[in-house]
């Protein structure tokens, strides 16, 4: 039988058409990108390692086929410096002093000196419980009222009062964010109890991985943590220590945290001593930034981002019988996804009214780090970056039926993703965890932090689903440990689903009149001066109607 296409009804014809733009992507590309970077050979590519090198070469080799331009300082790298700190535990004590009796802490198994901040060689002095430790202006909430801090070291329960929404609360999380206030008070360092109903990854796993030194960026401008001295993670199972004779227990303040209840102040009866030595050396890495130009005169010196982080944490503990974590969805499939995407631009030209800039960013596993020295030395200029669309584990592991978009009822940009989405027959949701702060755990927040409407996407599941069990798994078993690597069930078809969104929605923040903005009523926006927002009126970008 022979239908000529011309007999065919138009319902038809659109659905074939339709079919077509969802042709772009098989998943199996994207698999055989991720086969490479999560290699053995690549070592879990840490920050400014060999392996780290070797995925970038093979990205940029990549980017060329793929016929990106260079778009970084030098060719398509942009190079980073950091200072790399490493505990050097067997020269460390921390302890608890109880009426002037010690009561030792064993490192690992009771608490982590954590070296984000770098730690002062000698440090004692008292703890005071602060709750939730927040000071949110925008809810006149303040867990410092009244209580005396100067030269103490406080107790924070991690985690947010519900009357916070969940962006802010994450805002205030940040380490940044949080010594600002903490400084302001005058307090001189933290210990951090985990909220027990959102960790992530057990105890065992998190004290393992405090062998892998911790990293900042070498450039005076980024410390935020002048005045800090000391830093400590208490184990949950031994966080009752710190607050007997204090009238209160562990376990309350934890039930309390659990269902987002506010928390109560007071001093605690210990004080805390801690001895400590760090070794700290010099490490060099890059940013690769790589560019598909925009062809409308007016348009094509804006930028739509699409952005992933190509480091991981490298060699570390032993954990059934594999040092190497791979990183094979953290975040070989957000990178692969990036590669993969240039590819498709390539068999399947666009036309692009603005520019694509590809950038996949170091040291995000360290701390966003790459990411944040690209947001303030933007290789293209600040301003006229319009969007980040940021790919981080997004985890095809479950057939693709609802994404997460953390982000989306923060600008416009989560309402295209909606369309977009729907368009696939793929619901939206947003961050249903809050607790977890992905919002502020991945690149898009440095893009955030600079005034760019950013969203970062997830493949989903709805809260109580078969679904979500499979990624409560995911995370307890693989998450940051040597399983994850290419020997773990990956959904192709999924994958494949996903790349098609994005690269849909790439092309409407490319092609659209209008550039991505933030909602009247998004916290974030503050962030956008209306310098920064270029082609919006100035009375819009006040949010004068
Ligand atoms: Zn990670």
């Amino acid at each position: 039988m022979n239908i000529k296409a011309s007999s065919l009804p138009l319902a038809l014809v659109l659905a074939i058409s339709a079919a077509a733009q969802t042709a772009h992507f098989d998943g199996q590309t994207w698999w055989n990108h991720i086969k490479v970077l999560a290699d053995d050979k690549l070592e879990g590519r840490d920050t400014g390692s060999r392996g780290e090198r070797e995925a970038q070469k093979h990205a940029v080799e990549q980017l060329k086929n793929a016929g990106a331009e260079p778009a970084g300082s030098e060719g398509f790298y942009q190079p980073v410096k950091f200072v790399s700190r490493q505990i050097l535990e067997i020269d460390c004590r921390l302890a608890l002093l109880r009426d002037g009796k010690r009561e030792p802490l064993a490192l690992g198994e009771d608490a982590i000196i954590t070296t984000r901040i770098l730690p002062a060689p000698e440090v004692q002095a008292a703890l005071v419980f602060v709750g939730y430790g927040l000071k949110v202006p925008e809810k006149n909430y303040d867990d410092f009222a009244g209580l005396d801090v100067r030269g103490k070291i406080v107790v924070i329960f991690s985690g947010s009062p519900s009357e916070i929404p969940g962006a802010l609360a994450s805002h205030y999380q940040t380490l940044a964010e949080r010594w600002k206030t903490l400084r302001a008070a005058g307090a001189i360092g933290i210990v951090s109890l985990m909220n027990p109903a959102v960790m992530d990854i057990p105890w065992s796993r998190i004290a393992l991985n405090r062998a892998h030194p911790t990293m900042e960026l070498d450039y005076p401008e980024f410390n935020e943590t002048e005045g800090a001295k000391l830093a400590v993670t208490v184990n949950p199972a031994s966080a009752e220590r710190l607050f007997a004779g204090s009238g209160h227990t562990f376990a309350e303040i934890a039930a309390l945290g659990k269902e987002r209840k506010p928390l109560p102040h007071f001093p605690l009866t210990v004080s805390m001593a801690a001895k400590t030595k760090v070794e700290v050396t010099q490490v060099e890495s890059a940013n690769l930034v790589a560019r598909f130009p925009g062809t409308d005169p007016a348009l094509k010196d804006e930028y739509v981002v699409l952005s992933a982080h190509l480091d991981h944490i490298g060699i570390g503990e032993l954990i059934n019988g594999d040092r190497i974590y791979n990183g094979a969805m953290d975040n070989g499939s957000g990178s692969a996804l990036v590669l993969d995407m240039a590819d498709s631009f390539k068999k399947h030209r666009e036309k692009l009214r603005r520019s694509l800039l590809l950038v996949l960013v170091t040291g995000e596993e360290k701390g966003l780090l790459g990411s944040k020295y690209f947001a303030a030395h933007p290789t293209v200029p600040a301003k006229s970056i319009v969007a980040d669309v940021n790919v981080d584990m997004f985890l095809p592991i479950v057939p693709l039926k609802i994404l997460t978009v953390l982000g989306l009822d923060e600008s416009d940009l989560g309402d295209r993703t909606r369309e977009i989405a729907q368009s696939f027959g793929v619901k939206v949701q947003p961050d249903p965890e809050p607790l977890r702060n992905v919002f502020i755990r991945s690149d898009q927040y440095n893009f955030i932090r600079h005034g760019i409407p950013s969203v970062m996407i997830d493949v989903g599941a709805e809260p109580g689903s078969p679904e979500q069990k499979v990624f409560k798994e995911w995370l307890t078993q693989r998450y940051h440990a040597p399983s994850d690597d290419v020997n773990q069930p990956v959904d192709l078809g999924a994958a494949a689903k996903y790349e098609e969104i994005v690269r849909a929605l790439l092309l409407n923040v490319a092609n659209r009149d209008l550039r991505p903005r933030w909602n009247s009523d998004s916290f974030f926006r503050r962030y956008a001066e209306p310098a920064k927002i270029g082609q919006i009126k100035i009375p819009e970008a006040l949010g004068i109607k």
